[in-house]
């Protein structure tokens, strides 16, 4: 992989594809196990051998400045799937392709199969097996969110390398249906109609569980995309004109809006709770809660939530509460930059009505980086 392709997948990246808390490193003796295994298992795409796909090959690693052809295996599998299984930085890289997936695409589809791929790999994403398996349940469903939003990034990739939102539009449709062009005719407005939901029908649970965003709403990502400026620098189509920072935050909008559910509602539970401890930690700091205290922690968390803490500090003491401070605080470690600004800021906005320095409180010492940052001086 060249720098400039690694590059090229860095200046797309979707705003809420963090970093994994997993490490790819601890884990990459099993994707060369898995490697070696498909290598047995799989045909090597070659010129001689599967000259169309041969050429999609090179196309895509010529789009994408890729520095050498990836190596690609068909495996016989008739479900449409692709992967590329990273091991390592210094190797080259592969992806795995099932022969059903070969069967339902055109050519220019799998450029976009291939670049989506070798997007996670260029993203520095691990395939779903090799995460990690993270604590609690809640901190698993912020996991697989992220796990969705690298697949927003991916996406991305995928389109530079077919230079064709149409050709994404296909895609999306033969991957929802398993149908060949033969069944399908395209019709984007259609397809993204899938997206309308009725009245109510909100907050589905199953939607946290999804590895992948729904395909008619990473297509509604794309076509977004597609509005950039760096669209049309990275493919040469000339593109859009709309900043990134702009269509990320669209995107943002519409996966809050259709694709999370209810994890923004959990999520803001979670919030609303390390909150409250972190404001009665301060307020417990020397030992008396002034009615002021009571007041200022009433109004930032309400009072019957700053009644539950503080009656849990009276009883348990100062270090109990902080305990529940860095759990709280843990949980939220996974949670998007916007998150824990919003954190960040109550804990300076607790600072300033109690009239303390947030440097001299307990909190400050288990308090990890995102948290002591001053959210109005970036
Ligand atoms: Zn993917």
């Amino acid at each position: 992989m060249t720098e400039t392709f690694r590059q090229l997948c860095q200046s797309v990246r979707f705003c809420a594809d963090g970093p994994s808390a997993s490490s790819s490193e601890d884990r990459s003796r099993e994707a060369v196990e898995y490697a070696a295994r498909m290598r047995s298992e799989g045909l090597r795409v070659t010129q001689s051998l599967t000259p169309d796909l041969h050429a999609a090959v090179q196309k895509v690693s010529e789009y994408l400045h890729v520095g050498g052809d990836p190596e690609v295996l068909v495996v016989s599998d008739p479900t449409p799937h692709a992967c590329a299984p990273i091991f390592g930085r210094s190797h080259q890289p592969y992806v795995v392709l099932s022969s059903g997936i070969v069967e339902l695409m055109s050519a220019a589809e799998l450029q976009f199969v291939l670049g989506h791929e070798l997007g996670h790999l260029g993203l520095g994403h691990l395939p779903t097996a090799l995460r990690k398996q993270t604590g609690s349940e809640y901190e698993e469903l912020v996991e697989m969110s992220l796990q969705r939003n690298g697949e927003i990034s991916a996406d991305r990739i995928g389109m530079i390398a077919t230079r064709s939102v149409y050709t994404c539009a296909a895609v999306m449709v033969k991957l929802i249906s398993g149908l060949s062009s033969r069944y399908l005719q395209m019709d984007v407005e259609a397809f993204l109609d899938q997206l309308r939901r009725p009245p109510g029908a909100r907050d589905h649970q199953w939607e946290l569980l999804m590895t992948h965003p729904s395909l008619p709403l990473r297509l509604r990502a794309l076509i977004c995309f597609g509005q950039s400026q760096i669209y049309g620098q990275l493919a040469g189509t000339g593109g859009g004109r709309r900043s990134l920072q702009e269509v990320n935050a669209e995107v943002q909008a519409m996966l809050d809006d259709l694709g999370d559910g209810a994890l923004p509602h959990m999520e803001a539970k979670r919030v609303d709770l390390a909150v409250a401890w972190v404001g009665a930690s301060m307020v417990l700091q020397d030992g008396v809660v002034t009615s002021d205290e009571h007041g200022v922690l009433g109004s930032l968390i309400g009072d019957e939530l700053t009644a539950k803490v503080l009656r849990f500090g009276g009883d348990l003491g100062i270090a109990a509460v902080d305990e529940k401070v860095a759990a709280a605080l843990a949980e939220l470690s996974l949670s998007s930059p916007r998150v824990q600004r919003r954190l960040a800021k109550a804990f300076r906005t607790f600072a300033d009505h109690l009239g303390v320095q947030p440097e001299q409180t307990s909190v400050w010492q288990i308090a990890p980086e995102w948290l002591r940052s001053d959210p109005l001086r970036q």
